[in-house]
């Protein structure tokens, strides 16, 4: 057994999620970077006195290793930080697929894989975008996303409603913009309260929050973004080290709530 807080950090390989595990490992974690090509991962964690677990978020069998390879090490999670993310060029139905795959259905399959595993008062932390935003939604769908009673089934139905409509040549007059990558940050920070209000009753007191890191000097954000990674970075730490009072089921910038 651990007696340090357990951290996974996904995408830990580079960019954002590289520096969340290195503050969340100078907070005293024990973080396991989760990357899908495991020479980077362990050049990385090598690099930062921490370890390293492949993963592949998009991939349920990359998962289901992951989660075998839990249950070996007996490791219970205290943060769980969704990073891992893509940001393609164009936009046509194998974008919005595989846009989708990742940036949402990579965080709804880990979380529910990993549920078992949360510890008491476990913080997961969803490193989503303020490019998700609700108002380029038509008004009758971004209605279905204000509605309080929105469960996970029904938001992976209309997710998946997006890649069908992008496939089917239709998404503009189903009310949908035409960024794959502003979608799947909608459904990623949406997740977030979801799963704080589904949630809600699990003695183990879980907490589930969204947040923007801001335009990132990262290999997605470019040399011109405005923020420096350790920048990039502090608000996904500071939602993964929260107290068990901590907020729940918020979208947060720069440490303070944020409308979306
Ligand atoms: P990045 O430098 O492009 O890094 C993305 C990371 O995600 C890489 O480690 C990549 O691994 C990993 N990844 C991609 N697909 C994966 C998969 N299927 N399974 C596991 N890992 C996967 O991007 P970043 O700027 O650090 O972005 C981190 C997060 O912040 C993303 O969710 C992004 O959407 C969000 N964000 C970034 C900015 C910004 O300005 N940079 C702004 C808003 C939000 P590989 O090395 O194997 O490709």
């Amino acid at each position: 057994m651990h007696e340090q807080p357990v951290a996974l950090v996904t995408g830990g390989n580079r960019g954002i999620g590289r520096e969340i595990g290195r503050q969340l490992g100078a907070h005293g974690y024990h973080v396991l970077l989760a990357t899908r090509d495991p020479a980077k991962g362990l050049e990385a964690a090598r690099e930062l006195g921490l370890a390293m677990t492949p993963l592949d978020v998009s991939d349920p069998d990359s998962i289901a290793r992951l989660v075998h390879s839990l249950e070996g090490r007996k490791l219970g999670i205290d943060a769980l930080v969704h990073n891992a993310g893509v940001a393609f060029k164009g936009f046509d139905a194998t974008v919005a697929r595989d846009t989708l795959a990742v940036n949402f259905f990579g965080v709804l399959h880990l979380t529910e894989a990993l549920l078992p595993f949360l510890r008491p008062h476990a913080r997961v932390v969803i490193v989503s975008s303020g490019v998700g935003d609700r108002s380029a939604l038509a008004p009758d769908l971004r209605a279905r996303f204000a509605d309080g009673n929105l469960d996970r089934a029904e938001l992976t139905v209309l997710m998946q409603a997006f890649v069908t409509a992008v496939a089917e040549g239709h998404h503009s007059a189903d009310g949908w913009p035409s960024s794959a990558y502003g979608v799947s940050k909608i459904g990623a920070t949406m997740l977030a309260q979801v799963l704080a209000r589904e949630l809600a009753d699990d003695p183990r007191q879980l907490r589930f929050n969204a947040l923007c890191p801001g335009w990132v000097k990262t290999d997605m954000g470019g040399p011109q973004a405005s923020r420096e990674v350790s920048e990039g970075a502090d608000t996904a730490v500071w939602l993964a080290t929260q107290p068990p009072d901590g907020p729940n089921g918020g979208f947060f910038r720069d440490r303070k709530p944020a409308a979306w």
